[in-house]
């Protein structure tokens, strides 16, 4: 039987394609490490939508829902697409239409030396953020009315189940406690089944310290003292927040990873990793992209591909070379894109 994995890679658009260059190499290192993996690029973002009109054709949609095991993305975002059309229709889209509900964010700080100007920060966080992906304010339901607008947020039961039972299963298996973050008291319809779904998984694994903490509350204790939390489950809008004050403990938007996954696995291709990070187009196109999160990205691929021992390596390249303080601009260096991936990459085996 093949077993080759295949891999879809879209650089999408501004840093995305600086960071994808350092990741390609990391997976022609697995594939010389004995890894069946074959790689198709694809030019989806805002130079291909100003170009054709075309977003993400339903053609590669298909191919890439059928035909690939997994999407490596860089990132989307143009200031010459001002709406964001494009972005919806390509990132939006393949998190909605493959049911990649689960979002997660792991933000474990990576060196145990402390950049410039965190010095008086814990050096220590190890926060792993479950955001539901697919839906809350995040469906693009609504409207503008005179005088009025409306955003929809939709929650569905099978997919709060589905990122809870995941976020449940992590805390059982680690045995760290699980907050889940919610303003049930205001948000009673949506927030409300987000509870009783909590609840039922709650009686289901009594071994897991799992307790509900309002946002505003939970954000407040997190700055005071993030080494309290391991595991935070939220919903889609609430965990975007979450996950980039958590990633701020540890080195800011450069370092941070995410990998969405599907595990009820309807399609072949069940996961789409890529850096927390947007297309920066504040930075775009200088070399002073931090490809950190997207290398820790690509890690993040390896475990869920079940590549564990290339997942670990490129994970502990990434700790040594900034032990040994390989730096871009964001964390106080000098270093280029160019070199701080490479700076990672020599330290692989
Ligand atoms: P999105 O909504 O798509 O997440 P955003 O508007 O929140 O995007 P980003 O593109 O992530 O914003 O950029 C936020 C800030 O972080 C910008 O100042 C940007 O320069 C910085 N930034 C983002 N990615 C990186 C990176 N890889 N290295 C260094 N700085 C980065």
């Amino acid at each position: 039987m093949d077993n080759t994995v295949r891999i879809a890679l879209i650089p999408g658009d501004g840093v995305g394609y600086e960071v994808m260059a350092e990741a390609r190499p990391c997976l022609e290192w697995a594939q010389n490490r004995g890894r069946a993996v074959e790689t198709i690029e694809l030019p989806y973002g805002a130079d291909h939508f100003l170009a054709t009109g075309e977003t993400l054709p339903e053609t590669a949609f298909l191919h890439i829902r059928d035909r690939c095991d997994a999407i490596l993305f860089g990132a989307v975002g143009d200031p010459r697409v001002p709406d964001g059309r494009h972005a919806e229709e390509i990132l939006l889209r393949l998190r909605q239409d493959l049911q990649l509900t689960v979002n997660f964010r792991p933000c474990r700080t990576p060196c145990p030396t402390p950049y410039p100007g965190m010095e008086n920060r814990t050096p220590s966080v190890d926060i792993e953020v479950f955001r539901e992906n697919t839906e809350g304010p995040y469906c693009l339901q609504g409207s503008t009315e005179p005088g009025r607008a409306v955003d929809l947020a939709i929650h569905t039961e099978s997919a709060v189940h589905r990122l809870l039972s995941a976020a449940f299963r992590r805390a059982e298996a680690t045995g760290h406690p699980l907050v889940l973050a919610h303003k049930a008291n205001v948000l009673k319809h949506g927030h409300g089944l987000w509870m009783r779904v909590f609840e039922a998984l709650r009686r289901e694994h009594p071994q897991v310290a799992a307790r509900g903490m309002h946002a505003d509350a939970l954000l407040c204790a997190l700055v005071q003292d993030p080494t309290a939390f391991r595991i935070l489950a939220a919903d889609n809008y609430l965990g975007d927040l979450i996950s980039d004050l958590c990633a701020a403990y540890i080195g800011g938007m450069g370092v941070a990873p995410s990998l969405s996954w599907a595990p009820h696995r309807p399609f072949r291709c069940t996961a789409l990793a890529e850096p927390v990070h947007g297309s920066a187009p504040d930075i775009a196109g200088q070399g002073l992209a931090n490809p950190t999160g997207m290398l820790l990205g690509t890690a993040l691929l390896f475990r869920h591909l079940a590549w564990e021992p290339e997942a670990e390596a490129l994970e502990r390249a990434v700790a040594r070379a900034l032990s040994e303080g390989a730096r871009t601009r964001d964390l106080g260096g000098t270093l280029s894109t160019k070199a701080m991936g490479q700076a990672i990459r020599d330290q692989l085996p």
